[in-house]
């Protein structure tokens, strides 16, 4: 089942919180939508849903239009964040539930209930935990008995608004690889929801990149890390060292560094900045080449196997953040407050329009 949204907007009194979106959430895709908090990605989930009407703009699943249709003809799943399960009901009860609630005519027979039950418990590893309350599960457990249950109904579309936001960062990790393998086996087009750069890259085979109610970028995971349509995304999807930058006939220059630009050569750049990730500026003990920029280290720390810099350099504004393995500094022989030499990784520095 495609989703499509056509020019879709939706304003709170004067705040605008989807500004003229038109998107396709492809067939059997787990599409993430990211963006910062207040973007609009729960507003337009709750429009895809049927739970919020659009001002102006329609909503179709597979071509066929949906956005008068009532949330309970959608046939859609949710999970979110704090998705409370029947406290008094155990965990079978709980993902029995959309099944026993219906009409008599459509209502599954009580041996059909409990075999499709225990075939989603085991779907999301849980099949032990049947007769348990939801207080004598982890708080992943209970978000994967949630997805159970969206999924007992048999769901066309799947949403799932920062269903692991609540969870702490190992759980959510591990949680965001098991829902990717899941999504693997059943392939029901998903829509996830969330803030965190890192899980939309990990779990999703698309990421649209939202901000202000609007949709900045659509495209596989590796197009918005490798090629942000412009500094918000790129921006957002990682942290940034902002170099001066200028460019003149198809060459731009940070500091003494001079980069080939040939595609940048009819091209503006107001902002005058060139952007390199930490990871992507190497570290020298010397000047090895013309084209290595001298800076002062001002701060180390070591995180683990990783260890960050951050170095002074007439080339930038700010401090410039590097970050490399602890052997390969460690080779390097450097210590707080000196000379360094800095260079970005040449085929990594985004240069915006
Ligand atoms: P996100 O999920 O990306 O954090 P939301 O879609 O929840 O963003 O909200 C987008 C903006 O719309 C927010 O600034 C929020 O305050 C506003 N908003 C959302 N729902 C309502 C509502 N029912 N009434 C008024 N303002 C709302
Ligand atoms: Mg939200």
């Amino acid at each position: 089942m495609s989703i499509e949204i056509d020019h879709v907007n939706k304003h709170f009194r004067d705040f605008i919180a989807v500004d003229n979106v038109s998107l396709t959430f492809r067939e059997g895709e787990l599409t993430a939508l990211l963006g910062p908090s207040g973007s609009g990605k729960t507003t337009l989930l709750r429009i895809i849903a049927g739970l919020e009407q659009p001002d102006t703009g329609r909503i179709r699943f597979h071509g066929e239009d949906t956005t008068e249709l009532h949330v309970s003809q959608r046939g859609v799943g949710f999970v979110f964040q704090h998705y409370a399960l029947f406290k008094h009901m155990t965990v079978f009860q709980n993902v029995a539930y959309g099944l026993t609630v219906r009409p008599r005519r459509t209502r599954p027979g009580k041996a059909e209930i409990r075999d499709k039950v225990m075939r989603l418990l085991e779907l999301v590893q849980l099949d032990w935990t049947a007769h348990r309350y939801p207080h004598q599960l982890s708080g992943g457990q209970r978000q994967r008995i949630a997805l159970a249950r969206a999924l007992a109904v048999e769901p066309k579309v799947l949403l799932l608004d920062e269903p692991f936001g609540a969870l702490d960062a190992k759980v959510r990790a591990e949680l965001r690889r098991w829902l990717r393998r899941l999504h693997d086996e059943i392939h029901v087009t998903s829509v996830f929801v969330t803030h965190d750069q890192e899980e939309a890259l990990e779990v999703s085979d698309r990421v649209v990149v939202m901000n202000k109610g609007k949709v900045e970028q659509d495209g596989s995971p590796e197009e918005v890390y490798d090629n942000p349509a412009n500094p918000f995304v790129y921006q957002f999807l990682g942290n940034v060292n902002r170099f001066r930058a200028g460019i003149h006939a198809g060459e731009a220059r940070i500091g003494d560094i001079r980069l080939p630009a040939p595609e940048f050569h009819d091209r503006r750049n107001e902002s005058g900045l060139a952007y390199v990730r930490p990871h992507e500026i190497e570290v020298y003990a010397e000047a090895v080449a013309s084209d290595t920029l001298p800076a002062r280290i001002e701060l180390i720390s070591v995180v683990g196997p990783t260890v960050r810099l951050e170095l002074r350099t007439d080339a930038a504004d700010d401090l410039v953040h590097a970050e490399l393995p602890k052997h390969r500094f460690h080779a390097l022989g450097l210590t707080q407050g000196n000379d360094a030499w800095i260079r970005p990784v040449q085929s990594r520095v985004f240069l915006p329009d």
